[in-house]
């Protein structure tokens, strides 16, 4: 989920500002030293329960298979996904400290003087989850049923982009249902997913619309890959207006990976052929702050139809 690049920097007036602080003051979220990285009220938890609930549903109706996925991911994963290729600057990775006794006073007197310390660690064997159905594609390797196969994903993501705007969080959760196997069943996942999507939001009181992804690729290369991807619409997102006359958010993602994944991690559909995949991701939190910021800081306010929609 992303929408275009924006002034990320907090000025006086900034609407973004406005429901940050709104939220903090309102006792929903906790703020740490760090922009985008949040405590969570228990009130503020329940809409997010209530969220994964509804995605939950939808997913039992296609028979998905479950699966809470930690908020790290093996680094051969993530290696195999090219994440790096397009969003380098959005990365993050753990580094570990496996030294000795010598290097580990070395540490210490490095911590102690407010010293590099860092460059005393390693890679680990872990980076930060990039998005949650990235774990999904090694445990499926070898060859799926006729028909493909269906799961729900649901986990913590790391994003590097710290900004003032709630909605842009550097830690947060991503429910995904995720199609893998046939071309025809990956695209018309994609597409279902996302008029599903579409409809709950409404439900939710909350106006959404489809447009194309216009992710921050990184760079020049990256220019090239976010052309294609705007040209073959392989991304879709629903987008809701946040901050009024601002950018709309998009707080769902709807992507065709062709065989991105199926080709890499060796999954193959009953024929053989590498498996074409599609997800369809719910930014549980950036839908939690958006209900927040429409129908105001308190659920037990909220119009009853939505209350009924979300916590049925
Ligand atoms: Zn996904």
């Amino acid at each position: 989920m992303s929408e275009p690049a924006h002034d990320r920097s907090a000025v006086v007036g900034d609407p973004h500002r406005e429901l940050h602080d709104r939220l903090i003051e309102a006792g929903l979220l906790f703020a740490t030293p760090v922009q985008g990285l949040y405590g969570r009220s228990e009130t503020y938890q329940e809409v997010v329960r209530a969220l994964d609930a509804m995605v939950h549903r939808w997913a039992l109706t296609l028979e998905a298979t479950t699966i809470h996925v930690p908020p790290v991911l093996a680094r051969s994963t993530f290696d195999a996904t090219n994440y790096l290729q397009s969003f380098p600057d959005l990365m993050g990775s753990v580094h570990i400290f496996s030294g000795n006794d010598r290097t580990h006073a070395e540490l210490v007197r490095r911590v102690e003087a407010g010293g590099d310390w860092q460059a005393l660690l390693e890679p680990g064997e872990v980076v930060l989850s990039s998005a949650a159905c990235h774990a999904l594609y090694p445990m499926l390797s070898g060859r799926l049923p006729a028909g493909g196969r269906r799961f729900e994903v649901n986990g913590l993501c790391f994003r590097h982009e710290p900004s003032v705007d709630p909605a842009r969080m550097q830690s947060f959760s991503m429910h995904e249902v995720v199609y893998v196997g046939d071309p025809d069943d990956a695209q018309q996942h994609r597409d279902r997913g996302l008029r599903v999507a579409l409809a709950r939001l409404a439900e939710l009181g909350l106006e959404a619309e489809a447009v194309p992804a216009n992710d921050p690729f990184f760079g020049r290369l990256g220019t090239a890959l976010a052309a294609s991807q705007l040209e073959e619409e392989l991304k879709l997102e629903a987008v809701t207006p946040i901050f009024a006359g601002r950018e709309r958010t998009a707080v769902v993602s709807a992507n065709c990976h062709r065989d991105h994944f199926g080709q890499p991690f060796g999954i193959e559909n009953d024929a053989g052929a590498p498996a074409h995949s599609a997800c369809v991701a719910f930014g549980v939190d950036r839908i939690t702050i958006a209900l927040f910021a429409r129908h105001g800081l308190d659920p037990s306010t909220w119009p009853n139809e939505v209350r009924s929609a979300l916590f049925s």
